[in-house]
């Protein structure tokens, strides 16, 4: 990996050629001599290749056992959708190590649209509101899971073993023990599941969620338009539920291209899912913004089952749960991944402080401490999407005339506005005052 790249986030409003059909460049899995760690990692996918990347840059000894091989994780069939990563995670995964590598594939947002129902665009967000800087950027899931894996890979302290089948999870004392598949054991003070939604990890400590499904799922492709996107995100929200076109680099033909998050609350023998494909292609062009011309879709079409899920503790003896593990969202915001980084964020500067002290990385201590830290945000974002998807997704009077008077308001009242902007940015509680500094440092500079 370069390390010479510019690690400043691009911020140009066009997009630039990609090299997003660069084939990944994964290896085997280093070969640790010694099976102890300072900590285990179960799921090695977008949030846990993240933490082992920021604890293994930080000099921690890592291991990061994920099921599934890295080559099926990288393959556009395992995962369809793409990320709109804010301002908060990009500072985290330049703290990963990543950045670098990720910079050249970015697609910056530079203005969000806001439609409801028939109506015209309601509200506007544009980057000159905020200093010049973009609202965040869009990147393919598999392109940052290949950034992940290399990372991991080159970082001596980081064992990335996958695939790898877990046989066995033990707490023996003040170590936590993991027995593979094929006899090898590895031991550490503390586990931390990163293993998703349907976390083995958390079945494991015992420890149960609060959950509930919308009922609704999210149809995820890649559509090719005839004209630019001209870097604009767009969230239309209609009865069914939000439809979200989110801009992405030019295809490796030049073709311009959009990510879909459709969302939809019909029995699965209507969805969109099973439409011919020249349905599909005309329901896509329909539901674009008349400036994108024609649409079609590109590569394959993928559903997502929504629910929320918030775990009852994030904590066990010598475990934690980080990001999906430990709270799924509603995608409305975009913002399920930027809210799991922040635990990674957290979780490595509460370790670090912990070797610090010399302090055991595992103990009750050391995890409340981490609770605490995470709690409230994770909670506060959830109980957030959650309101959001409710009130914009029915078309029950009064709540389409109610929204649309608040969405204008929101318009005409800069405070609210900015507000909104900051949450899109990601400097939510964990980066408070961050969309402040950029603007006072853009002026600053002009
Ligand atoms: C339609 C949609 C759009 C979204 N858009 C955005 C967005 O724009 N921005 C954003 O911030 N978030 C977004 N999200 C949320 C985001 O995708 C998730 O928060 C993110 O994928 C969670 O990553 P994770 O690594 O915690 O879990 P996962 O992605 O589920 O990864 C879990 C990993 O654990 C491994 N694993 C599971 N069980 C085991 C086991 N027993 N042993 C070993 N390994 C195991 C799996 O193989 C996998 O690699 C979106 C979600 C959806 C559904």
């Amino acid at each position: 990996m370069s390390k010479t790249r510019n690690t400043t986030p691009d911020m140009h409003n066009k997009p630039r050629r990609s090299a997003v059909k660069a084939a990944p460049k994964l290896g085997a899995a280093k070969k640790s001599n010694n099976d102890h760690y300072d900590v285990m990692i179960i799921g090695g996918g977008l949030s846990g290749g993240a933490l082992a990347s920021l604890l293994g840059t930080e000099g921690f000894r890592v291991a990061c056992i994920d099921r599934d091989a890295p080559v099926t994780q990288t393959t556009e069939e395992f995962d369809g959708r793409t990320t709109a990563i804010s301002w908060g995670s990009q500072k985290i995964l330049d703290r990963a190590g990543v950045w670098d590598e990720l910079d050249p594939l970015a697609c910056p947002i530079r203005t969000i649209d806001i439609l409801d129902g028939g109506s015209p665009v309601l509200l506007r967000f544009g980057s000159e509101e905020v200093g010049d800087q973009s609202f965040g950027w869009i990147f393919e899931n598999r392109l940052i899971r290949i950034a992940l894996f290399n990372r991991m890979k080159e970082l001596d302290s980081v064992d990335h073993l996958a695939p790898a089948q877990i046989e066995k999870l033990e707490q023996n004392g003040d170590v936590m023990q993991v027995t593979l598949k094929g006899g090898r054991t590895l031991t550490a003070p503390l586990v931390v599941g990163a293993d998703g939604r349907n976390s083995f990890t958390r079945d494991w400590a015992g420890i149960t969620s609060r959950s509930w499904s919308y009922n609704q799922r999210a149809i995820v492709c890649v559509a090719e338009h005839e004209h630019p996107h001209n870097n604009v995100a767009v969230e239309h929200f209609h009865e069914q539920g939000p439809f979200a076109t989110l801009p992405m680099m030019d295809g490796p033909d030049g073709s311009y291209r959009s990510s879909v998050v459709w969302t939809e609350h019909c029995p699965e023998h209507q969805s969109a899912l099973k439409y011919p494909q020249d349905v599909f292609d005309a329901a896509l062009t329909a539901r674009f913004p008349d400036q994108y011309g024609w649409v079609r879709q590109a590569g394959g079409r993928f559903a997502y089952p929504l629910g929320l899920q918030h775990a009852h503790t994030y904590t066990a003896t010598r475990l934690a749960l980080v990001a999906d593990a430990a709270h799924g969202i509603h995608p409305i915001a975009g913002q399920g991944l930027n809210l799991g980084f922040r635990d990674l964020d957290a979780l490595c500067d509460i370790l670090i402080a912990a070797r610090d002290d010399g302090s055991d990385f595992g103990s009750d201590e050391i995890l409340a401490r981490y609770e605490r830290a995470r709690r409230a945000d994770n909670m506060a974002m959830a109980g957030a999407t959650d309101s959001l998807n409710r009130l914009f997704s029915t078309g029950l009077p009064p709540l389409p005339l109610l929204r649309k008077i608040g969405l204008k308001m929101v318009a005409k009242f800069p405070p609210a506005k900015q507000f909104f902007m900051q949450q899109a940015m990601g400097a939510g509680s964990g980066s408070r005052g961050l969309l402040h500094d950029l603007v006072r440092e853009a002026k600053t500079a002009s």
